[in-house]
């Protein structure tokens, strides 16, 4: 596969309307624009010379301005469980990871947003990293494209991708505009077609770009609260030191009530930290503040790496905060951690790669609800 190079069109950066656009200015109608989609992210062909419903003279001039460049796989990994890893290359050498999970009739895919993030979560190791850059539609859209390719080949093995939650590297709303088109494709009947319902935005709270979202996208939205009070989740996330719980709590409740389907709810994320935010106390308190509020909540046990200052809630203290929770009324699950063997939280292959290229690469979770 080749990579985009400075004077070609990428074809994976188009979402839809602008494949539309790009069409209508070589004089080609919509339908043109809805089968190339298809052979994009239906097909996942890599080759423009593969679109045999195109006119021969449309290839060629296709071939002649455009590349299909998705990320390059460095490094692929299956689990045990079913579970697989890929660390992938862009075009400039950063690397991101990309995780499938698979479970009965579902699939999920763990998709990447920026390389590394700027937002600095006290207890996420991509905070570690820094921010390098947002990444391009082709780039986000690309881990899918990569993904469905790796897995294809086996019709028999259940390894279809039926969700996509946005819980790998970075902050997607800060990467607004090409979050949007790339989940636009997610959605899109003639690319990845998936339902709603079934591709999630995870966000640490950003509350501008959480207003502007239901006018460009409706899927399901999660909340990394983590903390029930402003005085502790202002130090595990410093993003709400700008944006308070109870406004983002407000912004999440108004994209909620500008959505069609009436019977939506926010998923919120609570990473649980021994010690820190996982006593009664704290449930009650959390329970409190949610139980009015149209939400189930997802305890998620603490992933440590290297050098983290914080440890795992033990297996008892996370049953009786979830206990707590469900007295209160709240709806609460607890996330099974998946793909161990392989080295999900802070991965083997990071440090292979990292010898070799001398670059810090992250290894995001692994993980899914039970
Ligand atoms: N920035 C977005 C999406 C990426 S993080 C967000 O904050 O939601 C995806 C999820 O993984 C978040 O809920 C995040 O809090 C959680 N997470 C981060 N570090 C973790 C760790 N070390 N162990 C378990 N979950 C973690």
């Amino acid at each position: 596969m080749t990579q985009s190079t400075q004077e070609s069109i990428n074809l994976l950066n188009f979402s839809r309307e602008k494949l539309i656009a790009f069409f209508a200015e070589r004089g080609e109608k919509v339908f043109r624009a809805n089968q190339v989609i298809k052979w994009l992210h239906q097909h996942c062909v890599e080759d423009i010379a593969q679109m045999t419903n195109l006119s021969k003279a449309l290839r060629q001039e296709l071939a002649d301005n455009c590349v299909i460049a998705a990320p390059e796989i460095v490094h692929e990994q299956a689990s045990n469980d079913g579970t697989y890893k890929w660390l992938l290359r862009l075009h400039d050498g950063n690397c991101i990871e990309t995780v499938f999970i698979p479970e009965g009739t579902r699939g999920t895919l763990c998709v990447s947003s920026q390389v590394g993030c700027a937002l600095d979560c006290t207890f996420c190791s991509t905070a570690r990293q820094g921010f390098s850059r947002n990444l391009t539609v082709a780039e986000i859209i690309g881990q899918l494209w990569v993904a469905k390719r790796s897995l294809q080949p086996d019709p028999k093995a259940n390894r279809v991708i039926s969700n996509v939650v946005m819980m790998g590297m970075g902050e997607p709303m800060l990467n607004f505009e090409n979050v949007i088109d790339a989940m636009q494709l997610m959605l899109d009947d003639n690319a990845y077609g998936l339902s709603k319902r079934r591709v999630t935005l995870s966000t640490s709270g950003v509350v501008p770009a959480i207003n502007r979202l239901a006018d460009r996208l409706q899927v399901a939205l999660a909340l990394s609260l983590h903390a029930p009070n402003d005085a502790l989740r202002d130090q595990l996330v410093p993003l709400n030191k700008k944006y308070p719980i109870k406004m983002v709590l407000s912004a999440c409740q108004n994209y909620l009530d500008k959505l069609e389907s009436v019977r939506e709810k926010i998923t919120i994320e609570y990473v649980l930290l021994a010690g820190v935010n996982d006593s009664d106390e704290q449930a009650h308190e959390l329970g409190n503040l949610l139980k009015d509020f149209p939400c189930k909540i997802n305890l998620i046990p603490f992933n440590p790496f290297p050098s983290t200052r914080y440890q795992t809630s033990s297996n008892n203290r996370s049953h009786r905060f979830q206990a707590i929770l469900i007295d209160k009324g709240c709806v609460t699950t607890r996330r099974k951690t998946r793909g161990e063997d392989i080295d999900a939280a802070c991965g083997q292959l990071a440090g292979k790669f990292k010898d070799r290229s001398r670059r810090e690469i992250h290894f995001s979770r692994l993980e899914t609800k039970v």
